[in-house]
């Protein structure tokens, strides 16, 4: 019988768990919702089930559970320190609550770390060893892959790329910066852009694809902007790390030919390492399912 881990992706609105073999393939997976506003010992009581729910149903040697949140966190400690959907979480020792409660390892990463660790495992780097991805949600999470692991940095905060900043004194952010790539790269940026331009109120980043497609130059020039951004953000990060790989996934990836004009003149005017070094900026190819892939093979990673 061959060894499985369990892969947790603990989201502000939903809790989903997949139990996946060493091989990357997965074998089920839970869908459910989180009641963050039933407070910490709900959402830790739902994760606990779900988790020994899959163990219970499935034959095999259980290597462990990685838990991918939204938000810093300390690794070492397994504890969130700061997190906007997440909060009542804070500061509680929810690694070892759960460990306790199941007997078995368990591994707190963040999300977006995840999921490059699952996009590197299984998905569109699954031929390099050194990735970033970028996921463009609410915010703009990163995760950087070095040598086939996931760069932790001192404490656990390393790849926190949606903060760097790309517009000096630009858009303020929750982190406490202004400028910050996530609020000028991200779908909530695209709806806030065209609420600012008067394209409309309410508007989601596929409304403003949408828009785009029917040629509208206000939502195109949107796109632009979130290219150019994204672009500044990405040459940077090539040309610290001169990596072969960077990924993009999220919600709007379907407009990737409305903004990657922009973003990939931005690189090649900004980096000479880019100009001068096989580079592949892509799609990412997991969608939302990376970050339980990329949580179920940290413990396989740790076992050894
Ligand atoms: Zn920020």
């Amino acid at each position: 019988m061959s060894a499985y881990s369990i892969g947790v992706d603990l989201g502000g609105t939903n809790l989903r768990a997949a139990a996946i073999d060493d091989r990357g393939k997965m074998i089920e997976k839970i869908s459910g919702s989180t009641h963050i506003k039933e407070g910490r010992d709900a959402v830790v009581n739902d994760m606990v089930q779900a988790i020994d729910s899959l163990r219970k149903r499935i034959p095999g040697d259980l290597a462990g559970v990685g838990i991918g949140v939204p938000g810093f966190i300390l690794i070492e400690k397994g504890v969130i320190v700061g997190s906007n959907n997440l909060a009542p979480l804070e500061n509680y020792p929810i690694r070892d609550e759960i460990e306790k409660r199941l007997g078995t390892k368990v591994i707190l990463e963040n999300d977006a770390n995840a999921a490059a660790l699952g996009e590197k495992w299984i998905g569109a780097g699954k031929d390099v060893n050194d990735l970033v991805l970028l996921t463009l949600g609410t915010g703009v999470g990163g995760g950087i892959v070095s040598d086939g692991r996931v760069l932790e940095g001192s404490v656990g905060m390393a790849g926190e790329i949606g903060h760097i900043t790309v517009v000096p004194n630009g858009n303020p952010c929750g982190c406490g910066n202004t400028g910050c790539l996530e609020k000028h790269a991200s779908a909530t940026a695209i709806g806030a852009m065209a609420r600012l331009i008067g394209l409309g109120a309410d508007l989601t980043a596929l409304d403003v694809y949408n828009l785009a497609v029917k040629d509208d130059r206000r939502a195109k020039a949107i796109f632009t902007s979130m290219g150019q951004h994204l672009g500044i953000a990405l040459a940077t990060l090539i040309n610290i790390f001169n990596f072969p790989l960077y990924l993009l996934s999220g919600g709007p990836l379907p407009a990737w030919d409305f903004f990657a004009p922009a973003m990939i003149a931005e690189v090649e005017k900004r980096s000479f390492t880019y100009r001068n070094a096989p580079t592949r900026i892509e799609k990412a190819t997991l969608g939302n399912e990376a970050g339980l892939y990329g949580a179920a093979y940290l413990p396989l990673l740790h076992r050894h």
